[in-house]
């Protein structure tokens, strides 16, 4: 079926289509318009011809309710779409509708505050008796790129924010899971968002993004994916607003005077949901040695409980990758810690996209499979002495995402919060863990220290302006 895509609140169609298919079955599950750059750029002009969004914060709130009560009416037919095209199994794709709604309610809820503050004029040898204002104003157009491996949420994370901000948006999802961004937008219209606050476009990245950063009207850019294109990305934006939101290598650790089956459970929920497949799931698990054999024994019972396959299952607790060759990928990179020293602790051959969940005992940090992110269902433990050397492996590769610790001594819980170089920690949880509204982003090649969850980002999405007055300054 051919979907067309939303140019400000206007269905339209290509000349040429690009097809999107269903990683588990591999048959052709629709097809998207591959717009031209002339349509991008129309795009953005009809959002911003009428100049900024007249919006009140109620209407916004209004809306933003809206959103999140009609994907609720249609959280079964959205949940089979989102998995149809991600190969992500039910379980996953319904918790992640129920993570869309909470980030549209906490926008709506996040419109009723107002942080502008109020600064003495008064002060220093050459003040006035004024007083200065700050406050908030929308930006003229933003725009997004959002990564496949949440094809829902990665999109509410950007629009229900600018929403809130009064910031029109222009998105480009991933062409891998385009469809489910696509009904999105038309939820939205539907929720009485105006046309002019939302497009969202499919077609060629590489045009697209070029586009996105050469045209005036273009605020600010917000890119949620890989390194390797996020960089790319803040070179060609030149001056202009960026934030980018890049991979993660988290790591979980686990010292020796941890409940090894609380710390096996957080372990199987961080490095398998979602297929493995978010930018903080546990990619590393560091294991003190003292309990490494028992903590691995646990994990091993728990990883064989899952079961795997169809995502359309109701039962099944892991569905596919994205696609085959991201499972050819994993397993390359299994094969290779294999050859380097690791020891296989359970496993089974890929079939296809789908990769079963895979835990690695004795890995060597320095091959590939920890070294850099490996985006799917993998458990590598690395055993190590001491604290130190925890620290050490743990800050030891390029990425500097989120982090779970499992401990309860306080003395090494100020130690990794004070010394690990990361954005986020959390103890007795997987690096995953967040609220919608805390901020959230990561620091070296993770992205560049801006921060999103809604507070944040509704900060990125707008400016501040300050205004005095003459006052007297008692
Ligand atoms: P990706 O390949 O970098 O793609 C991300 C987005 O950029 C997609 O829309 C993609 O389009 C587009 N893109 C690809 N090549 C481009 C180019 N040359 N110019 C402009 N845009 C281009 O990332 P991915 O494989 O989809 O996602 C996985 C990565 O995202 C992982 O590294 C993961 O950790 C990261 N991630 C980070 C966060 C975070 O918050 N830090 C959250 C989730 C995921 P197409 O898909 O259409 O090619």
């Amino acid at each position: 079926m051919n979907t067309p895509m939303w140019i400000a609140g206007q269905a339209r169609t290509a000349d040429t289509w690009a097809p999107v298919h269903d990683p588990y079955t591999g048959r052709e599950v629709g097809r998207v318009p591959v717009a031209t750059k002339a349509q991008i750029v129309e795009a953005i002009e009809l959002m911003t011809r009428g100049g900024p969004s007249k919006l009140t914060r109620n209407q916004r709130s209004v809306i933003l309710r809206r959103v999140a009560e009609l994907i609720r009416a249609d959280a079964d037919t959205l949940a089979r779409l989102d998995s149809s095209e991600s190969g992500l199994c039910l379980k996953d794709t319904r918790h992640e509708i129920a993570r869309s709604i909470d980030v549209l309610n906490v926008a709506a809820d996040a419109t009723t505050f107002d942080d502008s503050s109020v600064y003495p004029g008064a002060i220093g040898a050459c003040g006035k008796n004024r007083r200065i204002f700050t406050q908030r104003e929308p930006l003229g157009l933003a725009a997004a790129l959002t990564p496949f491996n949440h094809p829902l949420n990665q999109v509410v994370h950007k629009i229900a924010p600018a929403i809130a901000a009064g910031t029109p948006m222009i998105v480009k999802p991933s062409e891998k899971t385009p469809l489910t961004a696509l009904r999105l937008a038309e939820i939205c219209y539907e929720a009485g968002l105006p046309p002019e606050m939302l497009s969202v476009v499919t077609g060629n990245p590489g045009e697209i993004a070029e586009v996105f950063t050469t045209h005036p009207a273009v605020a600010l850019i917000n890119f949620t994916g890989s390194p390797a294109v996020g960089k790319r990305l803040v070179q060609m934006a030149g001056y202009r607003k960026m934030v980018v939101e890049l991979g993660g290598n988290d790591p979980l650790i686990v010292m020796e005077d941890a409940d090894v089956e609380k710390a096996a459970e957080i372990a199987v929920g961080g490095a398998y949901g979602n297929s493995g497949q978010r930018c903080t799931a546990v990619k590393r698990i560091l294991v003190q040695r003292g309990i490494a054999d028992a903590f691995v024994a646990a994990l091993a019972r728990r990883t064989q409980a899952l079961v795997c396959g169809n995502p359309m299952d109701e039962r099944t607790d892991i569905g596919t990758v994205i696609d085959e060759a991201a499972a050819i990928a994993i397993e390359r990179r299994v094969e290779a810690a294999l050859a380097a020293g690791a020891t296989l602790v359970t496993g089974q051959p890929r079939q296809g996209a789908l990769f079963h969940p895979t835990v690695l005992d004795h890995v060597p940090a320095d091959c590939e499979l920890v070294a850099e992110e490996t985006f799917g269902p993998v458990a590598p433990v690395i055993r190590f002495d001491d604290i130190d050397q925890a620290i050490a492996l743990s800050n030891g590769t390029r990425y500097g995402l989120s982090s779970g610790v499992c401990t309860d001594r306080l003395d090494w819980v100020t130690r990794f919060v004070t010394e690990l170089k990361v954005g986020s920690l959390n103890v007795w949880e997987a690096p995953g863990y967040r609220s919608e509204a805390s901020p959230f982003g990561g620091v070296k090649d993770s992205g560049l220290g801006c921060k999103e969850g809604v507070a944040e980002a509704i900060k990125l999405y707008s400016t501040i302006k300050t205004f005095s007055l003459p006052w007297p300054n008692p």
